[in-house]
């Protein structure tokens, strides 16, 4: 499984922007990634043609090869067809590390062809995938298409050249010349693909984030793992079925499709209950959770925390900064409120700069308390904002809180939805950046 995007965390603007004179060049998208970045990124990309020359001049290429390069490529080429349209809905909409299919014809390439090939392999599929799948996408940009062919590639150097230092070839791997530890090397050929894949996407996603990221940022989900293994593990399968009985790789394709459906259709999912601007659930989403809440607390005569959590003066910071640099805030403030709760916990984003919170479990006294602490944590951020000449810094925020709890603020959702704003509505009157609780 190969992840495409490379510093897939927000834009990073780090060159102010270059106006509609400049030239072709200097209005390439690879100017406007952050700097670190950018030189890593040329780095590897240096590195991979120095290797890709090198391959073809150290291991020569034997016809046969064409062949297996001719059939995976087709195959590659056709599945790409088959689910062009949901790889492109899926890339719409996902920024973050985005995960293909590549790998399952990759890793058969890097095991069984010559690493100069196999690279070339690598190179087309991005290729193709880049005119037709990601063709003016505003996420896929050209840089990082040709950043994450390079990974890809590096990938697969690191598969075949597993194998070489052990000087077996593939066809020995498996089948009747098989030893345990050949079959050990061919297991350890398909996981450098993918050490080299996560750890080399994951020092640029580094590069290019803007505050310090999580592991989970940079490294993905366990879902995200899981689904890159299993793409991993058919390349694996699909290598080995090329070299006992190539005709039964057309059964790789079924697997194939139904695993790029299912990703799509998980997509979906999470792209219709977030909120875009902020990562947040959205109402919808978080009302649902709150229902189900609400019954569990019924059920088991335990009680749960709302807060609704309004910015103060926000206007402001859009007629002073722009829209862009209010949107950035309120990400940041997002960011705090989920930094502030627990995981069990679950922020939304009702629109506009208010922000609900649904807190499980939980005494009115430590329902305030957090509240105190996000309202605090509000008055903290010093948050990084596009401006129309560079970028600038936005603080003095703050905020104000509306706390309910159940059951005293409400016998329902909506209840304690309307106690909750009725004490945000005071705190806003009696001088904003406070947290008021009132009971129903
Ligand atoms: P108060 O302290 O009384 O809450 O004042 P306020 O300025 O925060 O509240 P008001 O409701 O008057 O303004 C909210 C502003 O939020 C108005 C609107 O321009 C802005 N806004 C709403 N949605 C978005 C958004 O998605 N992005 C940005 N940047 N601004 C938004
Ligand atoms: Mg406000
Ligand atoms: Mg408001």
């Amino acid at each position: 499984m190969t992840i495409v995007t490379l510093g897939g965390r927000g834009e990073g603007t780090v060159v102010p922007q270059l106006g509609k004179c400049g030239s072709w060049f200097t209005r390439w998208a690879l100017w406007t990634r952050p700097r670190p970045w950018v030189v890593f990124t040329l780095i590897v990309e240096t590195c991979v043609a120095a290797l890709i020359v090198a391959a073809f001049v150290m291991v020569p290429v034997h016809p046969g090869d064409l062949v297996v390069f001719g059939v995976l490529l087709a195959l590659g080429i056709a599945q790409a067809e088959m689910s062009r349209r949901g790889e492109r809905l899926r890339r719409q909409l996902s920024e973050t590390p985005h995960i293909n299919m590549t790998a399952v014809w990759l890793v058969p390439g890097a095991i069984l062809l010559p690493p100069g090939l196999a690279a070339v392999l690598g190179v087309l599929l991005y290729l193709h995938l880049g005119l037709r799948s990601w063709y003016r996408l505003h996420s896929v940009a050209p840089c990082r298409m040709m950043a994450s062919a390079a990974v890809v590639v590096l990938s697969c150097f690191a598969s075949s050249g597993a194998l070489m230092v052990f000087g077996v070839h593939a066809n020995a791997l498996i089948g009747e010349g098989a030893t345990p530890e050949r079959t050990a090397l061919f297991v350890a050929s398909v996981l450098a693909f993918e050490l080299v894949n996560a750890t080399v996407t994951a020092v640029a996603l580094y590069l290019a984030a803007i505050e310090t990221p999580t592991a989970r940022m940079l490294f993905g989900s366990w879902e995200d793992n899981a689904l890159e293994f299993a793409t991993v593990c058919l390349g694996g399968l699909t290598a080995a079925v090329l070299i006992y009985q190539p005709i039964l790789v057309i059964f790789t394709f079924i697997p194939l499709l139904v695993l790029h459906r299912s990703v799509l259709v998980k997509q979906l999912e999470v792209a219709a209950t977030t909120d875009h601007k902020t990562g947040l659930l959205n109402a919808v989403a978080w009302h649902n959770l709150a229902r189900v809440e609400l019954s569990r607390a019924r059920r088991s005569k335990t009680s749960f925390g709302i807060l609704m959590v309004d910015l103060d003066h926000f206007k402001r910071v859009n007629d002073t900064y722009g829209h862009l640099a209010g949107d950035a805030v309120l990400k940041a403030v997002a960011d705090a409120v989920k930094g502030e709760v627990r995981d069990y916990d679950s922020a939304g984003r009702f629109g506009g700069e208010e922000f609900a919170v649904l807190l499980p479990g939980i005494s009115e006294a430590d329902v305030v308390a957090t509240a105190e602490r996000i309202r605090h944590r509000v008055t903290t951020l010093a948050v990084d904002v596009p401006l129309e000449d560079g970028r600038g810094v936005v603080d003095s925020l703050s905020a104000s809180i509306g706390v309910a709890v159940y059951p005293y603020g409400g016998p329902d959702v909506e209840g304690l939805l309307l106690t909750a704003d009725s004490a945000l509505y005071k705190a806003k009157d009696t001088g904003r950046n406070k947290v008021v609780s009132v009971a129903a």
